[in-house]
């Protein structure tokens, strides 16, 4: 089984979100599955030594884009192909952003280019080797199987996997002939989204089968609430919709080998976090106890994260004796918002704006619990490493949120079964709630003990989840033949 995956990101190359970490662990654990995966990129500036270091492997000719090289390289153990077009990528800094921190203004043209270029890998194949399954993540490759159901190609089976709706590439309808699509898909049922053309409604439309990230989320989507107006497209689309659960990448996310960390540890020697604890308090400048839990939040700071609650819930948080450590950027209001509470609380708030790799993982492995108090996941991924760093999530029930921690009630502690805290409805108030849930376990430390060690035990990995791609990938392959 050959499957090309068209994407925007991928870790450790160029990374803003889970997206990334996803594109980048999924092809490893497929590989156990018997599939092999080249993941198609943006030869962005960011990506310039691998530019560098990659051999041309084919040039096309895109009747819109003109004459284009694509690049092979190896690395990270990835199969990588490069889509060299410094007109669109050669820029710095954020992949979708420029400067001014606006929309890149020729955005549709650059992800039209990507799609295009992983649709004519699909019909063409790259020196010898031919996909049998296109998997094109998230609106930046959403034309990919429109390009290939309307230029009347049937052949290669076509996958879409939805990592957030909130990001549909909307562009104005004078954007359809710039990109070389006919208007012949232009309607309801193809790629028309409201007087506009929609770059993920394409996915959804063409597609044979689309997945999202988690099974709740796959239900939300189909809700208004929660579709962002494309619950029509999910609904109509039930029987080829699917929700598939991410995975973590368990060498880069491993408690026992991780370099990041003060201390490595395993569930047996549990013991040995208080050491990255310490840690996060001297490299925040927060007081030293161990009475009350240290919470961390590590994440885009925006209103999806449900960060504003948070800040609203900080004086009950704080009252209780507890401490909370904040990694992240985003929403310049909560930036200001975090770094106003730790300067008016410094020894028990600390904030560091910006984006922190190895901080990110001493967070896990040292902090006692992590926030995440979502309006809308479709996945999540920092939980799911807080299940296996013992950094117990406390989550809103909401999406692959509401899939992935048990709540610890009166019940799921009684049988042994809890992982970590849910509230719902997704408030400033039951956030509060749920906060104070989680110090009156603490203070029993082994009640507390026995969670994180429950937690670590999880199966977070992607095995299920990559077989189960594995046998979806078998099914479309099978349906197109
Ligand atoms: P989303 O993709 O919506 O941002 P996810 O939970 O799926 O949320 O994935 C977020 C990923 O980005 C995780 O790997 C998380 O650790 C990482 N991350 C988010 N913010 C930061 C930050 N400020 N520093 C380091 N890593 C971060």
């Amino acid at each position: 089984m050959q499957v090309l995956f068209v994407a925007s990101e991928c870790a450790p190359f160029i990374k803003t979100g889970g997206l990334a970490d996803v594109v980048s662990a999924l092809p490893k654990a497929l590989r156990g599955e018997g599939v092999d995966t080249r993941v198609l990129l943006p030869g962005y500036a960011a990506l310039g030594d691998l530019l560098d270091a990659a051999s041309e492997v084919a040039r096309f000719t895109d009747p819109v884009h003109g004459t284009t090289r694509l690049i092979a390289v190896e690395a990270d153990g990835q199969h990588l192909i490069l889509l060299d077009a410094p007109h669109l990528f050669d820029r710095s800094g954020n992949p979708y952003l420029g400067p001014d921190g606006l929309d890149w203004p020729d955005n549709a043209q650059r992800f039209a280019a990507l799609a295009a270029a992983g649709a004519w890998i699909a019909r063409e194949g790259l020196a010898g080797w031919r996909p049998d399954v296109l998997h094109a993540h998230d609106w930046q490759a959403g034309l990919a199987p429109a390009y290939l159901r309307l230029r009347g190609d049937d052949e290669v089976a076509t996958l879409t996997t939805v990592h957030n709706v909130a990001f549909q590439g909307i562009f104005p309808v004078t954007t359809v002939p710039q990109v070389g699509l006919p208007w012949s898909g232009y309607h309801p049922d193809g790629f028309e989204y409201y007087g506009s053309i929609g770059y993920l409604k394409a996915g959804l439309a063409y597609a044979d089968r689309i997945t999202t990230v988690s099974p709740t989320y796959a239900r939300e989507l189909m809700s208004p609430e929660f579709g962002m107006g494309l619950q029509g497209v999910f609904s109509a689309r039930r029987d080829a919709f699917s929700g598939i659960l991410n995975g973590v990448d368990a060498q880069v996310w491993n408690p026992a080998t991780d370099k990041a960390l003060d201390a490595t540890y395993t569930a047996d020697t549990i013991e040995r976090r208080v050491r990255n604890k310490r840690a996060l308090e001297k490299r925040f400048g927060l007081e030293t106890t161990d009475d009350a839990p240290l919470f961390c939040v590590v994440s885009r700071l925006t209103r999806q994260k449900g960060l504003d609650l948070l800040l609203t819930a900080l004086p009950r948080l704080l009252a209780r004796g507890a401490r909370l450590v904040v990694l992240g950027s985003g929403d310049a209001d909560l930036e200001v918002g975090y770094g106003e509470a730790a300067a008016a609380h410094p020894a028990q708030v600390g904030f560091q704006l910006g984006y922190d790799e190895p901080l990110s993982h001493l967070m896990q492995g040292g902090a006692d619990s992590i926030l995440i108090p979502s309006r809308f996941e479709p996945c999540g991924l920092t939980q799911l490493y807080g299940l296996r760093y013992g950094c117990l999530p406390l989550v809103g029930r909401t999406g692959g949120l509401a899939d992935t921690v048990i709540d610890a009630n009166s019940a799921s502690l009684a049988t042994g079964v809890a992982t970590g805290f849910q509230f719902a409805p997704i408030t400033t108030a039951w956030l509060a709630d749920a906060v104070e849930r989680a110090c009156d376990v603490y203070a029993d430390q082994a009640a507390w003990r026995r969670m994180m060690q429950r937690a670590m035990a999880q199966p977070v990995g992607w095995d299920n989840s990559a077989k189960a791609y594995s046998a979806l990938y078998e099914a479309v392959r099978r349906e197109r033949r």
